[in-house]
């Protein structure tokens, strides 16, 4: 006999809700953040530059440049690729609107790519036919942590002369073929919002191997002022110039601090995600009413999100009702994502349903599992439990 379901009025498995996704604040980030707070420097100081390169040797590329927000870190990476009015930019219709947003920001045209539906990832061989005269860049994300087919993308960029921007807010810490996310791409962008692999509150940081980049990425932060210390030899020490129309992306130093910190833990951080990934894996492996994400073995994923895809003909349910009852149960379920082109400011600009079939199915039978690296077993127990009690009810 199955226990009547919370959203039918049973008792739930937990009673306060679990949330999908949570940072991790403990008293060495305290005592980090604290002590900026004491000294002389509360917005751009010597942490900036010491986050950057710490991120910059954990992701394996010559600079690292950090902004305050991951959003902001993707306007800037398309920025300094070059994207202008005109220009058409190839991103996964599966992704966070700001993949997109970066795009529209510089005046580009995003042009919207389907995915594999066992991964999430834009689909290689789809990118042909999007290809056009204006194409400039690509901007693959690594959907849920895992790295997308960087070695395709990279290849079919190289033949038609296109930037890589990969988007790995998903995936700091991720690796492909043995390498970091992070040394692949002409420029990786990684968020640091509570939510993902390492929190600064908000904070997001550029990877790249090109000093040239790396310099224009550091002016676009700061109003496209350069640092340019040579003019202000020549012309007094008051000097500067704005070169270009930049932006305010300054991050604190105080956040800076904390990342230095959570970069720390982030092995910890990583191994504590893949563990509970695996106990996912293994408790549902049973269940025929729904099937993860499918992982490669030369790719080692960050496990940002863990997403379930429900075989909906196996259940007497939709996805919303599914998604109802785990939030009744106390599981603080979600969906990752919308069809960017699906939200109004896109269907305003003439994008029109049906544009990327397999997002739009993929959309609509997907669920976020809680994933945290400070769930406890228990938490983790509960979650599987729910899923069961839930899937059992409505198992066609
Ligand atoms: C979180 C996220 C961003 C934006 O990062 P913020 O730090 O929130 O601005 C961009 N792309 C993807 C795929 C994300 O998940």
């Amino acid at each position: 006999m199955t226990q009547p379901l919370a959203i039918d009025g049973g008792a739930p498995v937990r009673s306060t809700l679990l949330p999908y996704a949570r940072h991790w604040v403990d008293e060495a980030d305290i005592n980090a953040a604290t002590s900026v707070l004491r000294g002389d420097w509360l917005t751009t100081g010597p942490e900036v530059n010491a986050f950057e390169e710490a991120v910059a040797a954990r992701v394996g590329a010559k600079h690292a440049v950090a902004l305050n927000s991951g959003t902001a870190a993707l306007h800037a990476a398309a920025f300094v690729a070059g994207i202008k009015p005109g220009d058409d930019v190839i991103v996964p219709a599966l992704t966070f609107a700001a993949t997109a947003n970066a795009v529209l920001y510089c005046g580009g045209r995003p042009v919207f790519a389907d995915i594999v539906e066992d991964t999430g990832h834009i689909e290689p061989g789809a990118l042909e036919r999007l290809v056009t005269p204006q194409t400039r860049a690509i901007i693959p994300v690594d959907y849920a942590g895992q790295p997308a087919d960087l070695d395709a993308v990279n290849a079919f960029a190289d033949s038609h002369g296109l930037v890589v921007i990969e988007d790995a807010a998903h995936a700091l810490g991720a690796t492909y073929c043995g390498k970091p996310v992070g040394a692949w791409a002409s420029l990786t962008t990684f968020s640091t919002h509570p939510v993902k692999t390492i929190a600064t509150g908000e904070g997001g940081l550029v990877a790249t191997d090109n000093a040239e980049y790396a310099e224009r990425l550091r002016a676009f932060r700061n109003h496209g002022i350069a640092a340019d210390l040579h003019c202000r030899a020549e012309r007094g020490d008051w000097f500067y110039e704005m070169d270009f129309l930049g932006y305010n992306y300054r991050i604190p130093d105080v956040l800076c601090a904390l990342g230095r910190s959570q970069l720390n833990k982030l092995d910890g951080f990583l191994a504590r995600r893949r563990a509970i990934a695996a106990q996912y894996d293994a408790a549902f492996a049973g269940l025929p009413c729904m099937e993860p994400l499918v992982q490669f073995n030369d790719r080692e994923s960050a496990c940002h999100l863990y997403v379930v895809r429900l075989n909906l003909d196996r259940l007497r349910c939709d996805r919303k009702t599914m998604f109802r009852a785990l939030r009744a149960e106390g599981i603080g379920v979600n969906v990752h994502y919308i069809p960017v082109y699906w939200h109004p400011h896109y269907q305003r600009l003439g994008y029109p349903k049906g544009l990327c079939p397999k997002t739009e199915a993929f959309y609509e039978r997907i669920l976020t599992l809680p994933l945290w690296p400070g769930m406890s077993e228990q938490d983790t127990c509960d979650v599987i439990e729910a899923v069961y009690k839930v899937s059992e009810a409505y198992a066609r």
